[in-house]
């Protein structure tokens, strides 16, 4: 190996280190948006829930109201048989029959009154809900925007570096850049680091003195004995 392959190395850590930094933030870009969306579908089915609860307590008035009326016309009618009865017995059965539809309906408009004001608490809370619910809903497809604006940027510059790593890799022994991508999948995207007074800046291990005596000639490549990095000795530019 020749000195000028370390300086490449270090060019393919630069921009891998790059690459790994734009992929967590991306990630978390995503779960960012993830979680926006989940917010606002939590409070959609909160507003689907309210909906619900006042067509019910709309269905339960107009079923109270149906009953009435169909209460009503059971008195008329038995009233219209009032006139026609014969005998004492019939007139006190049919009398009972329409005092007992006058209780029925007395019960009937005294829960309907509730069952009113229930329908009226019911609509004002989704009123009420839906208004939260725009509000929301705005404020998080902007959020949401504005961090895709943001994201696309980062996607941008991942491509550039990426772009940067297929050339530099195009100058590389296959052999040598497939070592650099096993060591930096196990170092977190950390392949190449400087050696500095016998000791590895990428693990903070000590380095044999006769392994670091060659990392300073740096006439072969040297990988840490603790950490696997390809290790460099001084500043290379
Ligand atoms: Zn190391």
């Amino acid at each position: 190996m020749s000195k000028p392959d370390i300086a490449t190395l270090v060019k393919l850590q630069e921009a891998e280190t790059e690459v790994v930094r734009l992929q967590e933030v991306l990630e978390r870009v995503e779960n960012e948006k993830n979680k926006l969306a989940s917010r606002l579908k939590q409070f959609e089915t909160a507003l689907n829930e309210n909906q619900e609860e006042l067509e019910r307590a709309q269905k339960a008035c107009r079923d109270n109201e149906l009953e009435i009326k169909t209460i009503d016309e059971r008195i008329v009618k038995s009233n219209e048989n009032l006139r026609n009865v014969t005998t004492n017995k019939e007139y006190q059965v049919l009398l009972r029959e329409v005092d007992d539809n006058k209780k029925r309906k007395d019960a009937l408009e005294t829960e309907l009154l509730e069952l009113m004001d229930e329908r009226e608490k019911s609509s004002g809370i989704v009123t009420e809900s839906q208004k939260e619910y725009q509000m929301l809903e705005e404020q998080i497809r902007s959020e949401q925007a504005e961090i895709e604006k943001r994201s696309s940027e980062d996607r941008a510059l991942l491509n550039e570096y990426l772009e940067q790593q297929e050339e530099i890799g195009k100058t590389l022994d296959p052999k040598l850049m497939d070592r650099f991508r096993r060591i930096s999948k196990m170092n977190q995207g950390s392949a190449v680091t400087q050696a500095s007074e016998a000791v590895c800046m990428g693990c903070f291990m000590n380095i044999p003195p006769q392994m670091y005596i060659e990392v300073q000639r740096g006439n072969e490549l040297v990988s840490c004995p603790q950490c696997s990095r390809i290790l460099y000795y001084g500043t290379i530019k």
